[in-house]
């Protein structure tokens, strides 16, 4: 049985291991699949270690970065975000690179929360790995304009030089910006403290601006909350860009779409 893995520290909590049990069982794929620690000053051991008899991992928080620098090839995706979140074991062996996290958050705004991005303004929060890899595919869905802030503005500044290429990208710092927005992302790893990014509650107008945190709990998060209690038309977790993520990996890996509409309604009732 192919076996594949998601790397990280922390990794207990991961849904990874239910959200492709629920592929495999779906599209009749036999395959086994973990969750592995990995120490903080060794994932390249963990990765090597796993890789002896795996097929393809994924990898999340802290090690994109180092996923992307042990990738032999990238994908485009990967190439352009510096950051890799899914590899796969290429038939002579090496190591391929892609970023699916992009492509997980453009399809689960688009198709799951029906967001319109083309015209649209649209506040990226934060400028760390997650940032990264969205920005790519939200300049491809052609925004009206694109402004990154973060709360040390000099990565947000850099990342916006990175992509001006693609489209009308912009950078800030937190309190810059008060002209409100169609969409916010919130792609700070804040909420996970309890925190909300100091930002001006005049970026949402209300009953129209639609406000998207990556992370997820069970519980609206703090980012949510926030924006809620200021007139947000909508607020969005992270879990189905999760599920949407995971199945661009799962067909990388596996060469199968999966259907990821009751995969996420089972995950959002357990
Ligand atoms: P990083 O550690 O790479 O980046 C963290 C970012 O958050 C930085 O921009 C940092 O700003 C900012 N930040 C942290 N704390 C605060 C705060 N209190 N106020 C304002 N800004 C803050 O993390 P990632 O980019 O990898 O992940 C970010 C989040 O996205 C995490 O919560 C992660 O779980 C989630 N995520 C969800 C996914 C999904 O599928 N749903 C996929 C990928 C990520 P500064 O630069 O100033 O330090």
């Amino acid at each position: 049985m192919d076996r594949y893995a998601v790397i990280g520290n922390p990794i207990a909590h991961s849904k990874s291991p239910l959200i492709h049990r629920l592929f495999a069982e779906q599209t009749g794929q036999a395959l086994s699949y973990e969750a592995l620690l990995a120490p903080l000053d060794d994932f390249a051991g963990t990765l090597r270690g796993f890789l002896v008899a795996g097929r393809g991992v994924n990898v999340t928080v802290p090690f994109k970065e180092q996923a992307w620098a042990l990738a032999d090839a990238h994908t485009a995706a990967a190439e352009r975000a510096g950051a890799v979140n899914t590899i796969a074991v290429q038939g002579d062996g090496t190591l391929l690179g892609d970023n699916t996290d992009g492509r997980g958050l453009a399809r689960d705004l688009r198709f799951n929360s029906g967001v319109q991005l083309r015209g649209s303004r649209i506040l990226l929060l934060g400028a760390g790995g997650a940032s990264r890899g969205v920005i790519q595919p939200l300049l491809a869905a052609r925004p009206d304009q694109l402004c990154i802030v973060n709360r040390t503005v000099e990565k947000a500044e850099q990342l916006a030089m990175m992509f001006n290429d693609l489209g009308p990208v912009s950078a800030a710092g937190l309190h810059w910006v008060e002209e409100s927005v169609d969409l916010i992302i919130n792609a700070t790893s804040a909420s996970l403290g309890g925190e909300v990014p100091a930002i001006s509650p005049k970026l949402i107008r209300r009953g129209h601006t639609v406000c998207y945190d990556m992370m997820y709990a069970s519980e609206p998060t703090p980012f949510n909350r926030w924006a809620a209690a200021h007139g947000a038309a909508r607020c969005i977790d992270g879990l189905g860009m999760l599920v949407e993520q995971a199945a661009e990996a799962f067909e990388l890996w596996r060469g199968v779409r999966p259907d990821t509409a009751p995969v996420l309604a089972a995950l959002r009732q357990s």
